[in-house]
C-alpha cells in the first residue's frame, strides 16, 4: 500500500512520505498489538429513561506502550486501509461475545445487552454473519442480548446482499442498529426495508436539539421515523441533563453519553452496576 501511495505521489513532498512510513510502523505496531494483548474493549453504559443500566456499547480503545491510550479515530482508518481490521474486528466480537457469556452467568448482569461497532467493510466480508453465528454457539450466549451497530455507509454495496445478510443474523435474534443516525445519505425508502432494530441519533443532533425550536423539531422528527419504522431510539452523547429532558419530551428509549457514564475498561463498568444493584437495595 505505501508503494503505491507514495509512487502515484512520487513528485510529493517528505512530509507525505514520511506520513506513509509512519503508518507502516503503526500497522506493525497494531499487528503486535493484537497479539500482546494490549488491544482493549471500553464500555460505555446504554441507560433507559430512569437511568438504569440496560447494558454498554463496547469501544476499542489501543494500550500504547509510548502513547497510552489511542482512541480508535486514530487507528482504525489505518487499519482498513491495511485491510488488517478483519483480524481486528473478529477479535472485538469475540471479546464481546465472551464478556457476554461471563454476564450471562451471573443473574445481576445476565439481562445486559452489548452493542458491538462492525464497520462496513467487515460486515460485508463474505461469511461475516456466519462467524458471527459461530462464536454465538461457541460461546453458548443468548443472542438476543447482542447488538450489532452498523452505519448507513453499509448501503453503497449491493442493497440485497445487505439485507440478505442481516436477515440472517435478525433470524438468531442478534439485534441491529444503525448508528450516527442522520449524518449518512440513506433514503428513507432504503431504511424501510433493512431489518433494523435500533436507531442511534447521532451526537451532532443531540448536541444541539436546546439549540432552538428548529433543532428540536428536527430531533423529533428523527424520533418519529424510528417509531414508524417500530425502532426503538437512542440518543448518542448526551452530555446534560437539559438534552435528556428534551430528549425524554421527544419520545426517545434510550440515553447513552457522559451525563450516564464514559467508556470504561470492564472492571469500572462492572463497577458502577454493582453500585447501582446497591443502590437500588437502599
Ligand atoms: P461511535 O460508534 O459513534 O461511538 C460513540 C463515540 O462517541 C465514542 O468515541 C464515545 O466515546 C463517544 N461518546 C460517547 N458519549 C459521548 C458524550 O457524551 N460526549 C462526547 N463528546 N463523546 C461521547 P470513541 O470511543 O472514540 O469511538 C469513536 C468511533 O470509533 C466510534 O464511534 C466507532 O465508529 C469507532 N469504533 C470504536 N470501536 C470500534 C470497533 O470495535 N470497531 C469498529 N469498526 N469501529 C469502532
Ligand atoms: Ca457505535
Ligand atoms: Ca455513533
Ligand atoms: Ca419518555
Amino acid at each position: 500500500n505505501s508503494m503505491i501511495a507514495t509512487g502515484i505521489l512520487a513528485t510529493g513532498t517528505y512530509v507525505f512520505q514520511a506520513e506513509v512510513r509512519r503508518d507502516d510502523q503503526v500497522v506493525r505496531d497494531l499487528e503486535a498489538a493484537l497479539w500482546s494483548g494490549d488491544l482493549r474493549l471500553y464500555f460505555q453504559p446504554q441507560v433507559s429513561i430512569d437511568g438504569t443500566i440496560i447494558g454498554a456499547e463496547a469501544l476499542l480503545r489501543w494500550q500504547h506502550a509510548e502513547r497510552g491510550l489511542v482512541p480508535p479515530n486514530e487507528f482504525i482508518p489505518i487499519a482498513e486501509h491495511a485491510g488488517l481490521m478483519r483480524k481486528i474486528g473478529y477479535w472485538v466480537l469475540q471479546q464481546a461475545c465472551r464478556t457476554l457469556a461471563d454476564w450471562q452467568r451471573h443473574p445481576e448482569t445476565a439481562e445486559l445487552t452489548l452493542s458491538v461497532n462492525v464497520s462496513a467493510s467487515q460486515f460485508l466480508e463474505d461469511e461475516f454473519e456466519q462467524s458471527v453465528l459461530n462464536l454465538v454457539s461457541t460461546f453458548d450466549i443468548d443472542a438476543t442480548k447482542l447488538k450489532i451497530e452498523l452505519t448507513e455507509s453499509v448501503m453503497v454495496a449491493n442493497t440485497e446482499q445487505v439485507v440478505a445478510k442481516m436477515h440472517v443474523l435478525r433470524a438468531a435474534g442478534i439485534g441491529m442498529a444503525l448508528d450516527d443516525f442522520g449524518t449518512g445519505y440513506s433514503s428513507l425508502g432504503y431504511l424501510r426495508r433493512l431489518p433494523l432494530t435500533q436507531l442511534k441519533i447521532d451526537r451532532s443532533f443531540v448536541q444541539d436539539v436546546t439549540e432552538g425550536e428548529r433543532n428540536a423539531a428536527l430531533v423529533r422528527s428523527i424520533i418519529q421515523i424510528g417509531r414508524d419504522l417500530d425502532l426503538t431510539v437512542l440518543a448518542e452523547g448526551v452530555e446534560t441533563r437539559e438534552q435528556l429532558q428534551w430528549l425524554d419530551d421527544g419520545g426517545c428509549d434510550e440515553y447513552q453519553g457522559y451525563l450516564f457514564g464514559k467508556p470504561m475498561p470492564i472492571e469500572g463498568f462492572e463497577a458502577a452496576l454493582s453500585e447501582q444493584v446497591r443502590q437500588a437495595a437502599g
